[in-house]
């Protein structure tokens, strides 16, 4: 999961590498490092914050415009400073940063014990180092070669930066599975897991694939495979913005990106909702319209966020297109050999388009001859490289962990999809849909008053922080949006919190309720809405504390709760754009006032590209 930089060329290193890390942070936080060249190779790293490693840094020698950079998401080994990458071999001939898994690392590290060699870390990636090292010093051969040869032992996934100190005038990139990005720059090359911190640099850009090795070197770029010599590369223009990276003014990037959502879901259906004309535009599908019109099935696939993204797309499918949609974890559905075939339609969720299973189900579907579509927010990401067709959600960078307009603006994309589907499957039609695209339309707005809430949220947050658990209900679109809440307050709060549909309350949680248990219930006007409140009385019943998210005058829950939140009026079909917020606003204010990291919570990192 971790953060790469690397630079090579005819400036300093040290500040592409430090600024760099700093871009990278969100996706691993638990220790840094680097390493410079400049003849000879300084590894500097330590376990901490990429700002602990500015400081460790401060006053040592940092010269030199060949270099290497990581921040770390521990797999292997307790974060701290040895395990921290770079990881150096025995011998010192090579110093390596790498993002993934070594998955047979055991087998490999008592092969090379038996060849002499000791460890002085618990990572994978020294058993790495040392093979590559082993097999560099076994034959004549060049540095590009020996890794080339070690990476066809490895079982498992890497995005990895290899230095070697005989060839001080080059860096060896290589790929499995966990993203990596060359920048191409006047006589400079950068090298990281995303394209944030390279943005600034330069637009040519090329992604490398799986089985891809690049060799760098100032002036020259060279592209092989693991197998085959044959270069082969390919630009791309980088189409992302640099200068969005600041708070803003707002204490955390998640609260900049919970009152970014108007602007994020307008920005993710700008020139696809035409209310004008009526209609719904996503380019993105064109060419496999009628296909995804006629489908048998649409099985979609997430993990996270993303998987409560895709009940609300389950929902929305099935109610406007009678379309039946199967929703799965990506991990489970890779691994459960799935009946799939050619008539059917997959659907890929993942707000970095690189998260690990996500992709693995992408393939596996691709595959079994299935049709296999992408929603992400990162252009040229994984997903979108390796699905055939797709559409992006336009949210802008997201930076906070806790994702926020992410999972609104994979709800807006959703919603689009089905209100397209379901005009070409003439069920919607006429002044329904026109009356439904207006309705959407008017949705950022009805999220900027949703928002003038925040200072009664927090108020009420204050009430709530010192809990040990926390129930989330809801039926109908509601329910994913419990679950949601959930995930937000255990992600930031580390508070324990659950998300049922509410009529299972009665087959087990329900024997929680007490006192001293806060209920949040997200009790929006649908067909189910007398049965949502009679849960809250048998809440209430039982002494229960209730928070209600509840539609604009709403009497009957409002009368019985302990607090509650209303939201604007709009259909059902689009209330969990508005219903989500006041909860991603609530798990918030608790987090701040335990005084949790908000934005980089403990053990977790942004895009989970390990499995
Ligand atoms: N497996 C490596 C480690 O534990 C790399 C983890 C990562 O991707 O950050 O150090």
């Amino acid at each position: 999961m971790c953060g790469i930089i690397g630079y090579i060329g005819p400036n300093p290193a040290y500040p592409v590498l430090i600024n760099g890390l700093k871009r990278l942070e969100y996706r691993g936080y638990d220790s840094a490092g680097i390493s410079i060249l400049d003849g000879t190779p300084k590894v500097y790293k330590c376990m901490g914050k990429i700002q602990d490693l500015e400081d460790y840094v401060s006053g040592k020698d940092i010269t030199g415009s060949v270099g290497i950079g990581h921040t770390r998401w521990a797999t292997h080994g307790e974060p701290n400073d040895i395990n921290a990458h770079p990881h150096t071999s025995r011998d010192g001939h090579f110093i390596i940063i790498h993002n993934g898994i070594i998955e047979n690392w055991d087998l490999l590290k008592k092969e090379l014990e038996r060849n002499g060699y000791s460890f002085v870390s618990d990572t994978d990636t020294e058993v790495l180092a040392n093979l590559i090292e082993h097999i560099y010093l076994s034959g004549d051969i060049k540095a590009e070669a020996a890794v080339r040869l070690a990476l066809t032992k490895v079982v498992g996934t890497y995005g990895l930066v290899v230095i070697c100190r005989n060839e001080p005038d080059q860096l060896i990139a290589a790929r499995c599975s966990s993203p990596l990005v060359i920048g191409i720059g006047s006589s400079e090359y950068f090298i990281a897991s995303d394209a944030s911190p390279i943005a600034e640099y330069t637009k040519s850009v090329i992604y490398l694939n799986d089985n891809d090795v690049a060799i760098i070197k100032k002036d020259e770029l060279i592209l092989k495979t693991l197998q085959v010599d044959e270069p082969k590369i390919t630009l791309q223009n980088l189409n992302i913005e640099t200068g969005k990276y600041e708070k803003d003014g707002f204490d955390h990037y998640m609260l900049k990106e919970i009152f970014e959502q108007p602007r994020s879901i307008a920005d993710t259906f700008r020139g696809r909702l035409v209310p004008d004309q009526s209609d719904i535009k996503l380019g993105g599908l064109h060419s496999v319209l009628t296909q995804i019109q006629n489908a048998r099935r649409i099985i979609i696939v997430a993990c996270g966020t993303s998987w409560h993204a895709a009940l609300i797309g389950e929902y929305l499918i099935e109610d406007l297109c009678r379309i039946p949609v199967e929703v799965e974890y990506a991990s489970e559905f890779r691994y459960r050999d799935p009946v799939l075939g050619p008539e059917d339609i997959v659907v890929a969720i993942s707000q970095s388009g690189e998260t690990a299973d996500t992709l693995a189900a992408v393939r596996l579907a691709k595959e079994a001859g299935a049709l296999v579509l992408g929603i992400c927010n990162v252009t040229g990401s994984g997903l979108s490289r390796e699905t055939h067709a797709g559409v992006y959600t336009h949210a802008g960078i997201e930076i906070g962990v806790a994702s926020t307009k992410a999972f609104t603006a994979q709800i807006t994309v959703l919603t689009m999809i089905a209100l397209l589907l379901g005009n070409k499957r003439e069920l919607i039609t006429g002044d329904k849909y026109r009356s439904l695209i207006g309705e959407m339309h008017s949705i950022p707005s009805k999220i900027e008053v949703l928002l003038k809430q925040d200072a009664k949220i927090r108020s009420i947050a204050a009430g709530f922080k010192d809990v040990c658990s926390m129930l989330f209900i809801g039926r109908g679109y509601c329910f994913p949006v419990a679950l949601e809440g959930a995930l937000k307050l255990k992600e930031i709060s580390y508070i324990h919190a659950e998300g049922y549909p509410a009529a299972e309350m009665k087959h087990g949680p329900i024997a929680l309720i007490d006192n001293n248990m806060p209920v949040v219930v997200i009790g929006i006007r649908d067909k189910s809405y007398e049965k949502i409140v009679s849960n809250v009385q048998e809440i209430k019943a039982r002494k229960g504390i209730v928070i209600a998210i509840v539609s604009e005058g709403d009497e009957q829950i409002a009368s019985i709760a302990d607090h509650v939140i209303e939201i604007p009026s709009t259909n059902i079909i689009f209330s969990s754009l508005l219903s989500v917020i006041p909860l991603q606003l609530l798990s918030y204010h608790i987090a701040v006032l335990r005084e949790c990291n908000i934005d980089q919570p403990r053990n977790l990192a942004k895009s989970v590209t390990v499995e």
